[in-house]
């Protein structure tokens, strides 16, 4: 845990009592501040009070006694509207911080050269921090991994002169640092999203473009029209590589090989100097938790962003870069391979893809795989279905419908591809077995990408992806493969 000390002695709100909440409050108590925590929910408060953390009723309190407020990343700053306490800390004219803030004064205090790498963008982001964090474990580097992918960052070990920090930060949490300032700022990519909490599409890429224009050096992925304007921005401030998995850029970082083109099935890394002299960095061809364009994106991004900070710490490269992306485990929950069965002249392979909630997350796991798909998809539906999809439809042998999309799903699949209702995921595995056991093709998929949010029969996509693992783990013959 990273003891906060730079509001020792003095009163703080903490708001937002989730496991982050929880985190910066004992941090800050820990550095002597003297901590007031609430949240709205009163099952919040128990939990936090059972763990020993100082409840006040913030709607009571004197706000001038406090000397900043702390909020949770997923409470409103700005949009649809300011919350209560925001308003509150406004009114008071005390400043309004997040936990990544405490993070970067600590550092400030205790050792600001400590190398610490930052992650965002609107999709990719968890995995290209897990991605960047075993690259530099499996080099022996000493590496803490945190932030929005699920650690709060103030439970890590402290900043130090040999220790990595990745985080992966979203734009609510970068809102709430303005003393950000990576050693490296990766932005992945910029597409609508979150528009509800940042107001306009502008708002939202201005809040990512501050972490590569605070950071000492950047990347900057440059496939979307937004992330290449900051790229331009960015280039006169201070050292910017670019990477893309669209075209070849030099310098920066992209793929070479016939399968950068539009027939993508697999990709070579480079990194390549203004003079064109190119370094082939390794390949996620044959690396199954790398599957997909999108994750070639993640990949260069990670390589990347290992490179550029052991350049600007001034360490040798002396990486194995292959070795990692060989041994990366994936992510749960992203088209993470959870098993397979042998069939005639074949096998069966079990792809847990629950996390994609949409069909934009759903097209990448079509993308991924050529032929002999059986799809289990629906639960709750979002705006637009899955009507976009219709490109992937001839890669599908047979669809099986779950849950409240099951007309809606039905009605775009009629007459292009064949499914089946089932109603529930037990029934729905059950019959893609049955199909891709006895399909001809040599390697099957069964493929649970519901592109639905999964609140209708389960508790979140967690739930959704661990029931499907504990059914497909029940069928006889199957090889299970480890929890990534
Ligand atoms: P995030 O943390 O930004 O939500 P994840 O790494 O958890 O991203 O990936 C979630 C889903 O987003 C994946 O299952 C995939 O469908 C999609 N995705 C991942 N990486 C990318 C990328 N680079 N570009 C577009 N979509 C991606």
């Amino acid at each position: 845990m990273i003891r906060c000390t730079i509001f020792a002695g003095k009163p703080v709100a903490v708001f937002g009592l989730g496991a982050s909440g929880n985190a910066t409050a004992r941090a800050l108590r820990e550095g002597g501040a003297e901590v007031a925590a609430w949240d709205d929910s009163e099952a919040g408060r128990k939990a936090s009070a059972a763990l020993g953390i100082p409840l006040v009723d913030l709607a009571a309190a004197d706000w001038s006694r406090f000397a900043a407020l702390v909020l949770a990343p997923g409470v409103p700053l700005t949009h649809p509207e300011p919350h209560w306490t925001v308003k509150k800390a406004h009114a008071a004219g005390i400043e309004v911080i997040g936990d990544v803030e405490l993070f970067f004064r600590e550092r400030v205090k205790v050792c600001p050269a400590a190398p610490v790498i930052c992650i965002t963008g609107t999709n990719g982001k968890s995995t290209t921090t897990a991605l960047t964090t075993h690259i530099l474990r499996s080099a022996g580097l000493d590496t803490q991994m945190g932030g929005n992918i699920g650690v709060p960052v103030l439970a890590l070990e402290p900043p130090a002169m040999n220790r990595f920090h990745v985080l992966e930060l979203s734009s609510f949490q970068i809102d709430l640092t303005p003393s950000l300032k990576p050693t490296v700022g990766v932005l992945l990519n910029i597409t609508p999203d979150h528009i509800d909490r940042h107001g306009t599409v502008e708002h939202y890429a201005a809040v990512k473009e501050r972490l590569v224009q605070t950071a000492a050096r950047a990347c900057v992925g440059v496939d979307d029209a937004a992330s290449f304007d900051i790229l331009q921005r960015r280039a006169p401030v201070g050292p910017t590589v670019a990477f893309s998995v669209e075209r070849s850029i030099r310098p920066g970082y992209c793929l070479v090989g016939p399968e950068a083109g539009a027939g993508f099935t697999e990709s070579t890394l480079i990194c390549s100097d203004a003079t064109g002299l190119a370094v082939r960095l390794g390949s996620t061809a044959s690396v199954a938790t790398l599957r997909g364009r999108h994750n070639a994106q993640n990949a260069l991004a990670a390589v990347a962003a290992v490179r550029e900070c052991l350049n600007e710490i001034g360490r040798p490269l002396n990486i194995d870069w292959q070795r990692g992306l060989d041994t990366y485990p994936g992510l749960a929950h992203r088209m993470e391979e959870i098993g397979e069965l042998a069939k005639a002249g074949g096998r069966v392979l079990f792809i847990n893809d629950s996390k994609a909630t949409n069909a934009d997350s759903t097209d990448k796991a079509l993308a991924s795989f050529p032929r002999d798909i059986f799809w289990i998809l629906g639960g709750k539906p979002k705006e637009g279905g899955i009507t976009t999809l219709q490109a992937f439809f001839p890669r599908i042998a047979n669809a099986y419908l779950i849950g409240q999309a099951t007309e809606e799903f039905a009605a775009t699949l009629e007459g292009k591809v064949a499914y089946e209702r089932c109603g529930t995921l037990d029934r729905a595995l059950a019959a893609a077995t049955r199909d891709a056991l006895a399909s001809a093709g040599a390697e099957s998929i069964i493929l649970l990408s519901p592109a639905c949010a999964s609140y209708d029969q389960f508790k979140s996509f967690e739930h959704r992806g661990d029931t499907f693992r504990q059914l497909v783990a029940a069928i006889p013959g199957v090889r299970l493969k480890e929890k990534a």
